[in-house]
C-alpha cells in the first residue's frame, strides 16, 4: 500500500533530500503513522528511523530547511531532535536492542530497519512509510499492524512475555492504548501482562505517572484502571484503590464496593471536564473508605472522617509517585477533604447559610467541588438520582446568588483587627479575635450582610456585651 497522501507536508520530502543526499534510508515510524491511519487528526510528533546516523540526518535536514532550526542531540541515546513550528521531529539509527534483567534500558546495537520494527512494542506501532524516491510512501508492515488497527487489537510483534519482561513500561503503555483508542489487547498479551506484573517495580515513578495521567485523560479512564485491576498491576501503583475493592457483609448489612464505585465517578466526570486534577480528585475521592471502614451493630457500616484520611493520603501518594507537592496537590487534598459537603446540603432543604458556608469553606474550588459531587452520585435507584441532581442544582443556583450579594468566596473581613484596637483602644486580645468571628459568623449565617455598617454595628454590641468601651 501507498500512503504519500499521509505525507504532503513539506518535512518530508526534505528528509527524503537530506537522506538520499547522505546516501541512507529513511523512514518514518510509530504513532505518526498510526494516528494517520487511524484518522486521529495531524500528529504533533514525528519519529524518523535512519538506516545510519539519525544525528547525522537531523543536522542534514537542518541545513536544508530555510530557517535553519536548533538541532538538539542526545548523544547517550544516539538520537536528535528539531522543532519546526508547534513539530517535534525526532531523528534514531535504526538499531537492534537487547536486554538485562534489572533494567529497562537495553544494550544496542546498529540495525536494519526489520530490527528496528522488532524492538517497537506493538503490531500498531511498528508500521512505517518509506521516505526513499523511489518508494516515497510505501507501507511497511511486517507485524500485521493494518490488521490490527482495523480489528482494534493491541499485540506485541514478538513474544509478549519477552517484550514485556525486556521493558515492562510496556505493559502501562499497552493498556494507556487500549483506553485511548478504545482497543482490546489481546489475550496472549493480557495474560503475559499478568505473569509480569512484578516487573514494574524497576519502572521509574514519574514514567508511571504519564501513562497514569494519559489513561485519566482518555475519555473513559475506567477501562485503563479495569485492566490495571486484572492484570495485577494496580495493586504495585495505587493499592489505595485496590483496598476499596469488594464488599463486606456483616449481619446482613452490606456496604458499596467502593473501587467500582470511584471508577463510575471518574467516567461521569470526564464527561464534564477535562482537567486532569479535578480527574485525579474523583479517582482518590474514596480513598480515606478503606482505612475508616468499621461496622457497628448500631450503626451498620461507617466510615467515619474518611475525607479528612483521604486528604491526608493524597499527599503520602502523591510523595510516592514523585508528582508535585504543589498547589495541584492542595487542590486534590481539598476536594478530597470536602467531598462529602454538597451531598449532605443536597439530602435536605437547601438553606442559604448552608450554602454561604460551603462557599467560603470551598473558595474558588467551589465550582469544581460541584462538579465532583455531581459525578459522585451513582445510585441506581431513579427518584434519589434525580431529587440529588435537583438538589445541586438548587445548590449552583444558590452559590451564585449568595456569591452576587455576599461575596464570600475568597472572603475578606469587613471589620479589621486593627479597627476593632481603635475602636475599643484595645491592646492586642482575644477579645478581638471573639469578635471578628461573630462578625464572620453573622454574615455566613445572613443575620447580616458582608458590609461595613452592619458590621460595624455588631462590632458595637458585641463590644458592648463582652464590658468594652468605644474609645470616643
Ligand atoms: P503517543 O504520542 O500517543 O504517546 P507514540 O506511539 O508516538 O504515541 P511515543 O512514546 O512517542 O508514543 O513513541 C514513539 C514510538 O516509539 C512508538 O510508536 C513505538 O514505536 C516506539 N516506542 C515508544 N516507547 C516504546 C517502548 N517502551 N518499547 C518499544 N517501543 C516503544
Amino acid at each position: 500500500m501507498n500512503h504519500k497522501e499521509a505525507l504532503k507536508h513539506n518535512i518530508f520530502k526534505i528528509i527524503s533530500k537530506s537522506a538520499l543526499e547522505l546516501n541512507i534510508d529513511s523512514y518514518v515510524i510509530g504513532g505518526f503513522v498510526r494516528d494517520y491511519l487511524l484518522k486521529r487528526g495531524d500528529a504533533k510528533d514525528i519519529d524518523i528511523v535512519a538506516i545510519g546516523s539519525g544525528i547525522a540526518l537531523a543536522k542534514q535536514v537542518a541545513k536544508n530547511l530555510p530557517n535553519k532550526p536548533k538541532v538538539q542531540v542526545f548523544k547517550t541515546y544516539g538520537t536528535a531532535m528539531l522543532k519546526l513550528d508547534d513539530i517535534e521531529v525526532e531523528f534514531v539509527g535504526a538499531r537492534k536492542e537487547s536486554y538485562n534483567e534489572d533494567s529497562r534500558n537495553p544494550i544496542v546495537e546498529n540495525g536494519t530497519l526489520q530490527d528496528d520494527q522488532n524492538r517497537r512494542d506493538f503490531s500498531i506501532n511498528a508500521l512505517a512509510l518509506d521516505l526513499s524516491e523511489a518508494n516515497f510512501g510505501n507501507l511497511l508492515d511486517p507485524f500485521n499492524g493494518v490488521e490490527d488497527l482495523g480489528n482494534k487489537i493491541i499485540r506485541t510483534p514478538l513474544d509478549p512475555d519477552i517484550t514485556y519482561s525486556d521493558d515492562p513500561l510496556r505493559m502501562m503503555r499497552a493498556i494507556r492504548f487500549a483506553t485511548q483508542l478504545g482497543f482490546i489487547i489481546e489475550k496472549e498479551s493480557l495474560n503475559a501482562i499478568t505473569r509480569n506484573n512484578e516487573r514494574i517495580k524497576i519502572i521509574t515513578n514519574e514514567r508511571i505517572v504519564v501513562e497514569l495521567n494519559k489513561i485519566l485523560e482518555s475519555k473513559t479512564p475506567s477501562i485503563g484502571f479495569l485492566l490495571l485491576e486484572e492484570t495485577g498491576l494496580l495493586k504495585y501503583i495505587l493499592p489505595e484503590l485496590t483496598a476499596l475493592k469488594g464488599i463486606d457483609e456483616v449481619e446482613g448489612q452490606k456496604h458499596k464496593d467502593n473501587f467500582y464505585h470511584t471508577l463510575e465517578v471518574v467516567d461521569n466526570i470526564a464527561k464534564h471536564t477535562n482537567d486532569v486534577w479535578l480527574r485525579w480528585a474523583a479517582l482518590l475521592h474514596d480513598i480515606g473508605k478503606a482505612p475508616t471502614k468499621k461496622f457497628s451493630k448500631k450503626v451498620g457500616w461507617t466510615f467515619h472522617a474518611h475525607e479528612f484520611e483521604g486528604s491526608k493520603m493524597v499527599y503520602h501518594l502523591f510523595k510516592r509517585l514523585k508528582m508535585p507537592l504543589n498547589d495541584k496537590m492542595k487542590f486534590v487534598q481539598k476536594l478530597v477533604f470536602m467531598s462529602s459537603r454538597p451531598i449532605v446540603l443536597a439530602q435536605d432543604i437547601v438553606t442559604d447559610s448552608a450554602v454561604r458556608r460551603l462557599v467560603f469553606d470551598a473558595g474558588d474550588y467551589v465550582d469544581d467541588l460541584m462538579t465532583l459531587c455531581e459525578a459522585d452520585i451513582t445510585t441506581k435507584n431513579p427518584k434519589k438520582f434525580n431529587k440529588y441532581h435537583d438538589n445541586f442544582k438548587i445548590v449552583r443556583e444558590k452559590i451564585i446568588e449568595v456569591e452576587e450579594k455576599d461575596h464570600v468566596r475568597n472572603f475578606q473581613p469587613p471589620i479589621s483587627g486593627e479597627e476593632i484596637i481603635k475602636t475599643f483602644n484595645l491592646k492586642p486580645s482575644r477579645e478581638i479575635g471573639i469578635i471578628k468571628e461573630a462578625i464572620k459568623e453573622a454574615i455566613l449565617e445572613g443575620i447580616i450582610p458582608n458590609e461595613h455598617e452592619a458590621a460595624f454595628k455588631l462590632m458595637i454590641e458585641k463590644g458592648k456585651a463582652l464590658g468594652l468601651k468605644t474609645s470616643s
